[in-house]
């Protein structure tokens, strides 16, 4: 039985938010901190302590997980006046985030100088997977590291070992994230042509999942938030941009053309311009119906 500890849990929203609670139910003491005072009301409600700042967390435990919308956030959250680098307690920095290769070097250099761990340790599986416990959580640092902090970890999902560079855990979820929005694209597209001639988008989804066409958009996105029209995943196409965006500079770094990245970008880039910052994930398909003139709703029994 692992002992009951104090972790420390910085942004609380839609991915942090549940995965703190995995840590309250495992019967740890969690101290939170988030810049949006509803996102901390929430974490408190569920059990979790409030803090005034990361420093206030930093003072106060030794190992502080991070889940934060992207690269300059997390930096941020490390280097600001009352960030996490002036802690008299923290030790190691878990970050769930996902921010790119480049910014996790940045982010464990930056620790690493004042002799704070960083782990690089992005998840995948949606809200959905926080809730119940099994994301993939893909994580880089060095191996005794990693054996430490495995028990914890298993609180939030499944455990792969990267490798100990920082950034190894951040290029393996924009690998994912590429597939993913790829999924959101061309599911979109598929399902608007099919609806438009008339097939029943539910019973298109069946066949698609009994099929080769099986993928994560029609397995659970579409019958969740598409043919329910609720567009509301959980996911924010600003961050799934993000995501893949990220993984175009990489692969351009790399020498690895991209050529169907680049029109995923572009979905995702449409979407937010046309749905605005707080568009969800599944706004995508939202775009195919407007444009094709058709909505792909479950057809009423
Ligand atoms: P979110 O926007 O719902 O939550 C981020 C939280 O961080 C917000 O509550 C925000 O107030 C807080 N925050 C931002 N800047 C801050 C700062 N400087 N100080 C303190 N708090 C700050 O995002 P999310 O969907 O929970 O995603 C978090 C991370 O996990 C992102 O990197 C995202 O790409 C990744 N991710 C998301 C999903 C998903 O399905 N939502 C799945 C896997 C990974």
């Amino acid at each position: 039985m692992m002992s009951k500890q104090t972790f420390g849990f910085i942004g609380l929203g839609n991915m942090g938010g549940p995965m703190v609670k995995r840590l309250l139910h495992a019967g740890h003491t969690v101290l939170v901190f988030d810049r949006d005072a509803a996102a901390l009301a929430r974490a408190v409600a569920d059990g979790a302590q409030a803090r005034s700042s990361a420093l206030d967390v930093a003072d106060a435990a030794a190992t502080i997980f991070l889940s934060l919308p992207d690269g300059p956030a997390v930096q941020h959250v490390i280097s600001a006046q009352d960030g996490l680098l002036q802690g008299k307690r923290v030790k190691c920095v878990v970050d769930l985030s996902t921010i790119g290769p480049r910014a996790a070097v940045a982010a464990s250099q930056a620790l690493g100088a004042r002799g704070i761990a960083y782990v690089d340790s992005p998840v995948s599986g949606g809200i959905g997977g926080a809730e119940r416990g099994t994301l993939a959580v893909m994580t880089a640092c060095p191996q005794p590291l990693y054996d430490e902090l495995a028990p914890v970890l298993k609180n939030f999902g499944r455990l792969f070992y990267m490798g100990a560079g920082p950034g190894l855990g951040q290029t393996m979820k924009l690998a994912n994230n590429l597939l993913s929005a790829a999924a959101v694209a061309i599911t979109s597209e598929a399902m608007a042509m099919g609806a438009k001639a008339g097939l029943d988008p539910g019973v298109m989804l069946e066949v698609i999942n009994a099929g080769s066409g099986r993928n994560s958009a029609t397995m659970e996105k579409f019958p969740k938030a598409v043919l329910t029209g609720t567009f509301n995943i959980g996911f924010a196409a600003r961050l799934a941009c993000k995501d893949v965006r990220l993984c175009l500079e990489e692969s351009e770094a790399l020498g690895v053309p991209m050529v169907v990245g680049a029109a995923v970008r572009e979905m995702l880039v449409v979407t937010n311009a046309v749905y605005g910052k707080d568009a969800d994930y599944t706004d995508v398909a939202r775009l195919l119906e407007t444009w094709g003139g058709v909505p792909i709703r479950q057809h009423v029994k």
